[in-house]
């Protein structure tokens, strides 16, 4: 697409901060990328989906509820919902927000928070949303550069924070490394926060360090500490804090758009519900997660799985002489030596679809969902094969 030469009608009408803006990369398009490949098969690796899909009882409460009819709105409190994460984890569901994906609520809660200028503290490498919600509201977004092992700077951290943010997002497990926060590092970010600052917790992949069996962090372990209880942490602080959750990636149900978050106080969910709009959880999404969050057994064979193939592949890709950061997640965030974009781009020519990185500093990164053995093993030898030919 090149509408170049003449500026578009609307280009006067767009606010500096929004034209600044880079636009999401969601990767490549399968369709694309499957024309290209000729093979017509695509293993899509690239949005950190679940390979294991739903739980059975998603289908059926989805038909349930398309048979209730879909004209009517749906119940704009998400009520019964919100209840049974509240009876879950023993949070009243007025401490519970529900967005559309929990995207909706990173951006809701900039827009219920922030001032143009008001500064935002971060991760580099991170989340791309973490940042372009900040400054679609004006606001400036310091990011803080892991260590050179991809683990916590907390030096770093001390000063940015030191800076007085009006918002903190901090992602455990982070995306795209993997890696995740100790307790004693998590008690250090609290700390550090000042009490004036909204402290965001994104636990977007939590589930797969806090069920996986093996995580590197095994509470017998004194050199690994478990992945911690953010909610137990934050329980007792007098500060304004929220963690979020999703039913996209361990739950496996990215296509409906459900997240929440659990809240310091309810105060702080009537200023979102202020700024949300009334119907953002569909009725549909709304059963389907009911359903997901009832069938755990579920969850935790995912999370298993799950486990099993970032060990195996962590193995195979170190093997093959590739550095792979330790990950506690679901996806592998790998240095392919080469510039990552042209190793994405021989990858889809195998029907192969992976984040090529394009922060400072970590362009020869890829980001590669797992996904099940079979289209991991293809995986791993397109990449090992792209990369033993040297410089692309
Ligand atoms: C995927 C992801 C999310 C949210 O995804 P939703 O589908 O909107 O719930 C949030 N934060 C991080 C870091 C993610 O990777």
């Amino acid at each position: 697409m090149n509408h170049a030469t003449a500026p578009a009608p609307s280009a006067s009408l767009i606010r500096t901060e929004v034209a600044g803006l880079p636009g999401y990369d969601p990767g490549a398009d399968p369709d694309t990328v499957a024309a290209l490949s000729g093979s017509g098969r695509v293993i899509k690796l690239s949005n950190n989906e679940s390979p294991y899909g739903a739980s059975p009882a998603v289908a059926e409460a989805l038909r349930l509820a398309l048979a209730d009819g879909v004209s009517r709105y749906p119940d704009p409190t998400g009520r019964r919902l919100a209840e049974a994460i509240g009876t879950r984890l023993d949070v009243p569901a007025d401490r519970i927000v529900l967005g559309n994906g929990s995207e909706n609520i990173l951006e809701l809660l900039c827009q219920a928070v922030l001032d143009p200028g008001d500064l935002v503290v971060t991760q580099t490498p991170g989340f791309s949303l973490h940042e372009t919600f900040p400054r679609v509201m004006g606001a400036r977004v310091e990011k803080v550069p892991v260590t050179a092992g991809f683990g916590f700077d907390a030096d770093a951290w001390s000063t940015a924070l030191a800076g007085g943010p009006k918002l903190v997002f901090l992602a455990n497990p982070c995306n795209p490394s993997g890696t995740t926060l100790s307790a004693g590092q998590l008690e250090h970010v609290l700390a550090a926060t000042p009490e004036s600052a909204l402290l965001v917790l994104d636990e977007a992949y939590g589930e797969f360090a806090r069920l996986n069996p093996a995580y590197p962090g095994h509470p017998a372990d004194p050199e690994h500490p478990a992945y911690p209880d953010a909610l137990e942490a934050l329980r007792g602080q007098d500060r304004p804090w929220i963690v979020l959750r999703t039913f996209s990636k361990a739950y496996g149900l990215a296509g409906v758009r459900v997240g929440y978050g659990i809240a310091s106080d309810p105060a702080l969910i009537r200023a979102l519900d202020r700024v949300r709009t009334p119907y953002n959880v569909n009725h549909p999404a709304q059963e389907a997660a009911i359903a997901a969050l009832g069938d755990q057994a579920h969850l935790a064979d995912t999370v298993r799985r799950t486990a099993l193939e970032v060990a195996r592949l962590t193995d195979r890709l170190s093997g093959a002489g590739l550095r792979v950061v330790p990950s506690s997640a679901n996806f592998l965030f790998i240095d392919t030596g080469n510039p990552a974009d042209r190793v994405a781009r021989e990858l889809h020519r195998a029907g192969i679809i992976v984040k090529a990185w394009r922060e400072p500093g970590f362009e020869t990164y890829i980001r590669a969902s797992l996904s099940t053995p079979e289209d991991n093993d293809v995986f791993v030898r397109c990449l090992t094969e792209i990369c033993a030919k040297g410089k692309p």
